[in-house]
């Protein structure tokens, strides 16, 4: 054995090496793709949102799935993660930049053909100065709001820009775009109101640019129905397996599969506490499983004493406080031979869905899926 450096790579695979492993089924993500391309109008661009490392499950395999499945428009947040993608999917996609373009960024836009979504009358002023200077061809979105007071030209702002006949001189938007901020509620009637809002819009900004293309729907704009659907759909969270809709059965298959490794197994022998603060009381009898996991890795800190793994089948509660790199279990009712070291927790799979754990965290999908530590081994099954 060679104790002095140079140490070289470590001699057990990484997945022996791992607390948890986070298996990512690449199949059933195109499959979610290719279930909202056949629920969108014909004719309607089906794109996916890979923003935030793919919403957590790693953007390099997830964008080359689905563009060999034919996917090709993609929509990240920030010019780093668009250049990335670039490297990844090659020259051919649309790559649209939601957050729109940094002061000075344009020259990066043009370099890798990144379309900037440009939401603030700086940023239209900024594209168009730089346009009329390098007398370039800059293709880009237009954002506007529609009622969620988050990002896009206000209706003042784009009545302005559209009254100037210079105010989007230079600009070739090819795409005029706005977010829903209650998709995820069907029968909500902001949907409709933005909807209606959007359709005014795209109709003034077609005057002036009749080849314009809309832009409304996130996954759960594309649930509610063709009248969102417009030109392109952006959808993110339905393709990675979570539920667009906060309740009622979910059509996306699901996506991600965590399982976290137990350390040690004890039967309690004396009444005591568990964790930190001795925030949890434990009886004599009582079986407890300690995995390799904590809140550093994204099980999130709030699911202490809230959250829920699931061991041979059976729903084993966490118990006390979720610690930086350990979680630990009531496993009392499972049986011997799968309470052992070395057996897994499974953390997030079909049974216990990203959805299901987000409840018991108090947030969302998203949040689950983003806060994903890199801990793990990650394991990719092929589409
Ligand atoms: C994140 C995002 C999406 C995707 O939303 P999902 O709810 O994950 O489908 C679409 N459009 C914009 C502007 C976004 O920021």
């Amino acid at each position: 054995m060679n104790l002095r450096p140079p140490f070289g790579s470590a001699r057990v695979a990484s997945e022996d090496r791992a607390g948890a492993i986070l298996t990512v089924d690449l199949k059933a993500l195109v499959e979610n793709w290719r279930i909202l391309k056949k629920r969108a109008r014909p004719g309607c661009d089906v794109g996916a949102v890979v923003k935030a490392n793919a919403y957590g499950l790693g953007l390099e395999p997830v964008a080359r799935a689905l563009t060999q499945a034919g996917c090709s428009t993609f929509y990240v947040a920030h010019l780093d993660g668009a250049i990335a993608l670039r490297h990844i999917v090659g020259p051919g996609p649309r790559i649209a930049c939601l957050n729109g373009p940094n002061r000075g960024t344009e020259r990066d836009h043009v370099a890798f053909r990144i379309m900037p979504v440009l939401s603030t009358p700086e940023h239209v002023a900024a594209w168009r100065t730089y346009a009329l200077k390098e007398e370039v061809l800059l293709e880009s979105i237009v954002q506007v709001d529609t009622g969620m007071n988050r990002l896009g030209l206000s209706e003042k702002e784009f009545v302005q820009l559209m009254g100037d006949a210079d105010g989007f001189v230079g600009l070739h938007p090819q795409m005029l775009l706005s977010h829903l901020a209650c998709g995820d509620e069907p029968g909500h009637d902001m949907n409709r109101q933005q909807r209606d809002r959007f359709i005014a819009r795209l109709g003034e900004f077609r005057t002036r640019f009749p080849d314009a293309k809309g832009s409304l729907a996130n996954s759960a704009g594309l649930l509610l129905g063709p009248e969102w659907h417009f030109d392109y759909a952006r959808p993110g969270i339905a393709l990675y397996g979570g539920n667009p809709f906060v309740s009622g059965a979910n059509p996306m298959l699901p996506v991600a599969y965590l399982r976290a490794r137990i350390i040690q197994v004890r039967r309690v022998d004396t009444p005591g506490m568990v964790g930190y603060g001795a925030a949890a009381r434990v009886g004599e009898g009582a079986k407890l499983a300690t995995v390799s996991m904590g809140y550093a890795d994204g099980f999130l800190r709030s699911l202490g004493q809230k959250g829920v793994g699931l061991l041979d089948g059976l729903k084993v509660p966490v118990v006390g406080r979720v610690s930086m790199d350990l979680i630990t279990f009531d496993i009392t009712n499972v049986s011997e031979s799968a309470a052992r070291p070395g057996n897994f927790i499974e953390i997030l799979g079909a049974t216990q869905t990203v959805d299901q754990l987000s409840a018991q965290a108090g947030t969302a999908s998203y949040e689950i899926l983003t806060s994903l530590g890199d801990r793990f081994h990650r394991r990719y099954l092929p589409a």
